[in-house]
């Protein structure tokens, strides 16, 4: 049997990047996957193709981050179209760079909206419906541990309060076997973080691997983290950032 057989996975963001990975890995190992996108629905709907063709249930729906209810929306239709859920990935997150006195205060409601509120709606959400064994993995960033350059205070605001959500979730969680975790990756071939963007030599001189990481190297540790192995990890920040924070 596969390692997730049996499991429903709630994925944000699962249209493109590292959403995309996150859910085919997790239906590769055998979990039923939901997943949300923005805009993007027909990328949404080939991810679902293709989560079926893994012979795994696949539903996709339009619901943007930035709205709480929608989120809250999702997630119970998810939970009542499966049945269950055990696994959520809050992996939709936008990032707005430049000087910090450039950034609007439209800029800093939608990053915090999406990038910190929905993430904790999403949870809170999500707690209605999970059980012992239940997962919740929070997708952070290198950001958050080392701004290594400027242009980044907004962005590393909001995923730096991932560490709180986190950590917070995983305290009051522990009780009831439920796991939180955050993962922080570091530049990850995307549309958000093209490999041959204006920054893209900037961000791979600050890796100690001296390359970008696909989308799949992040989903390798969210499936690592939903499965057996990471039974035992919980308030944890791991990195997935070929040594940028290093
Ligand atoms: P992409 O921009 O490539 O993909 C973003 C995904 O999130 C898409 O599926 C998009 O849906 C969805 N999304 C964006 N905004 C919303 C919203 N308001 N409501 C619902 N869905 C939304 O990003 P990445 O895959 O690169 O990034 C994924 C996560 O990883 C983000 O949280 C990001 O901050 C983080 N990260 C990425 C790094 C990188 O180098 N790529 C580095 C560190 C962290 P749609 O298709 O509809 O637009």
């Amino acid at each position: 049997t596969a390692v997730l057989e049996g499991k429903v996975a709630f994925v944000t963001g699962g249209s493109r990047g590292i959403g995309e990975a996150v859910a085919l890995r997790l239906a590769e190992d055998g979990a039923d996957v939901a997943l949300t996108c923005q805009h993007g629905v027909e990328r949404a709907a080939s991810v679902v193709d293709r989560i079926k063709a893994l012979g795994r249930r696949a539903w996709a729906v339009s619901a943007d981050c930035a709205d709480p209810a929608a989120v809250r929306d999702a997630v119970d239709r998810a939970a009542a179209e499966f049945g269950r859920l055990d696994i959520l990935v809050n992996n939709a997150g936008v990032g707005v760079l430049g000087p910090v006195e450039d950034l609007s205060p439209a800029d800093v409601d939608r990053v915090l909206n999406v990038n910190v509120r929905a993430p904790f709606i999403a949870s809170q959400a999500a707690l209605r419906h999970m059980t012992e064994g239940g997962r919740i993995i929070n997708i952070g960033s290198c950001m958050a541990e080392r701004v290594a350059f400027s242009g980044g205070s907004l962005y590393a605001t909001s995923k730096t309060a991932l560490t709180g959500l986190t950590k917070s979730l995983a305290r009051e969680l522990g009780p009831r076997g439920i796991t939180a975790n955050l993962i922080h990756p570091g530049p990850i071939e995307t549309d958000m973080n093209p490999s041959d963007g204006p920054g893209a030599e900037t961000q791979r001189g600050f890796t100690a691997l001296g390359r970008y990481g696909q989308p799949s190297d992040v989903a390798a540790t969210v499936a690592h983290l939903a499965g057996a192995g990471g039974r035992y990890i919980t308030g944890a920040a791991i990195a997935v950032d070929g040594g940028f924070a290093a």
